[in-house]
């Protein structure tokens, strides 16, 4: 097996968390070692040891609460943890700085790749995990696999200690999501790899978060003003997002976990989605080429399934493969022909739990919804105050 990726070091990625629920972290298991499972848990922060989620408005009121997380298995990681130990579960196989120009069939008709510097490789089997804009998954429906989901994005990063006491208060050792009107919206994940370890086992810990830190990450429905502050970084993509929240009337104290982010950890990105319905994905006949993950199904993060659908793809994958007796050309392709039919199951449950919460926020950026959601929001949020559970805060 080997491994091809266009990156040279796998820790330049974004600063975001992934959440990795019970059944993403069984699929792991499957493919990676013991060893690298506890140090993964070890660096990871439980969600069963955090306060439920929460819901606002833009003014900072509580809408609602999220479900009890108590008994929750699921597990908050650093990406760049995740890649890193990712990369060392792969160990020599893994080839960086190989980019993927295209690919096709030699002239024995195995699968070949080639890559950007003019190499190629033949192989008996092509997976393409090359995500949103994959080469691999383009040749095989001969056009794009996703489409904008008509949201931009941006992250950062901001040490709960970083903030007011009132605010640390407020936003709590929770995740939290607050809409306001005209498509503005902001989830804030909180992340305590330490306080809150999956394993305790700080010695096994590779984690890049070192103590209590929000990752807060910004929505606005894309149009010719959201593709202006594309072009920002740092310092000034940052302002720029606090004046359009500001414009948007958000209170202050609830843009407080913005003004006080590292400028260096905000990044922009652009919401990437494919079609909700199974039957649309993967729509080519199976063969000795596929894909996974974020090439077939481009998940948007309002789910936080996407990373764990990708690593369950693989983990099928590699099942399928198992099962098979002697491997001819019939039954290979009947098990990748299995692959795909749960590849497309799972991509379009994950993809309309995505789009969902895209829609809702889409929703509010109409006349109508705007002035519904900025006139419900206060008697929301006064019934949500009678109905608060009495240990949140
Ligand atoms: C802000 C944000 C937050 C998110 N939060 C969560 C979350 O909490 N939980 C969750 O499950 N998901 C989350 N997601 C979604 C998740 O990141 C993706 O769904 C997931 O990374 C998809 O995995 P993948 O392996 O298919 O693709 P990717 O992670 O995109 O990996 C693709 C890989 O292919 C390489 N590559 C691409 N093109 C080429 C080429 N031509 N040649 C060689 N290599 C190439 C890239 O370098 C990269 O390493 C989030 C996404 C965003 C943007």
């Amino acid at each position: 097996m080997a491994v091809y990726d266009r990156d040279t070091d796998v820790a330049a990625t974004g600063g975001y968390h992934i959440t990795l629920d019970e059944r993403a972290q069984s699929a792991l298991r499957r493919l990676v070692a013991p060893e690298i499972m506890r140090r993964l848990l070890a660096s990871a922060s439980a969600l069963r040891l955090r306060d439920r989620d929460m819901f606002w408005d833009y003014r900072g009121r509580v809408l609602g609460h999220g479900p009890d997380l108590s008994g929750s298995a699921s597990i908050d990681v650093d990406r760049i943890t995740l890649r890193t130990l990712l990369a060392e579960a792969v160990g020599e196989d893994l080839h960086l700085g190989r980019a993927v120009s295209g690919v096709g069939v030699d002239e024995h008709g195995m699968p070949q790749v080639m890559f950007a510097d003019g190499t190629s490789v033949t192989a008996d089997l092509v997976v393409g995990a090359d995500g949103t804009h994959s080469v691999v998954a383009r040749h095989l429906a001969a056009g794009p696999t996703n489409h904008p989901a008509g949201i931009i994005g941006f992250s950062g990063r901001t040490p709960r200690a970083g903030l007011t006491v009132p605010e640390q208060h407020r936003l709590g050792t929770r995740s939290s999501m607050a809409i306001g009107p005209r498509g503005a919206a902001l989830y804030v994940g909180f992340l305590d790899p330490v306080g809150n370890a999956a394993l305790d086992a700080p010695e096994l810990s590779t984690s890049i978060t070192t103590g209590p830190t929000y990752i807060w990450g910004a929505m606005f429905p894309e149009s010719a003003r959201t593709d202006v502050l594309r072009d920002l970084h740092g310092t000034a993509l940052r302002t720029a997002l606090l004046d359009r929240f500001r414009d948007h009337r958000w209170a202050g104290h609830t843009l407080e976990v913005i003004a006080r982010t590292d400028p260096v950890s905000v990044a922009a990105f652009r919401f990437n989605a494919a079609s909700t319905r199974a039957t649309d994905l993967a729509p080519w006949a199976a063969g000795r080429i596929t894909a996974l993950g974020d090439a077939v199904h481009a998940t948007p993060p309002t789910a936080g399934m996407g990373a764990g659908a990708a690593i369950q793809d693989a983990a099928d994958l590699l099942a399928q493969f198992d099962a098979l007796p002697d491997g001819t050309t019939t039954t290979l392709t009947d098990a990748i022909g299995r692959y795909e039919a749960q590849l497309r199951r799972r991509g379009g449950e994950v993809l309309s739990a995505a789009m969902s919460t895209v829609r809702l926020i889409l929703a509010t950026n109409t006349t109508l919804g705007a002035l519904a959601t900025a006139a419900l929001s206060p008697v929301v949020a006064a019934t949500a105050r009678l109905r608060r559970p009495p240990s949140s805060s």
